[in-house]
């Protein structure tokens, strides 16, 4: 099966929609998945608990995948506070090795700027 995914090329995007390409965002959706999808769209956080591992597309619309690893184990990663499909995320998200240097927080799946 062949699933499309509207929002994985930028530059054939013409589709009007709520997802305004380019502009930074202020939310996310949760998605939980047993494993992460190759091809992740935009305003979507992509969760998998069993591999404790999350994934979302840099809010500011760069189109750069971001990592966060939250398995206790991994000393690095990030505390994950879940209530329903409600999730934090803790310390905040520097995305300093890509262009845009987004650096945000996940609170409650807002996107609070620094
Ligand atoms: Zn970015």
């Amino acid at each position: 099966m062949v699933t499309q995914f509207p929002h994985d090329n930028k530059a054939n995007d013409t589709m009007q929609n709520n997802v305004t390409i380019g502009d930074k965002m202020e939310k996310l959706e949760t998605i939980f998945v047993d494993e992460i999808p190759e091809k992740c769209e935009e305003g979507k956080l992509y969760i998998s608990e069993k591999f404790g591992i999350s994934i979302h597309l840099c809010p500011c619309g760069c189109g750069h995948k971001s990592v966060l690893n939250f398995k206790p184990e991994w000393s690095n990663g990030w505390d994950m506070t879940k209530n329903g499909d409600i999730v934090t995320f803790r310390p905040s998200v520097g995305n300093f090795g890509m262009p845009c240097k987004s650096h945000y927080f996940i609170t409650e799946n807002r996107i609070e700027w620094c």
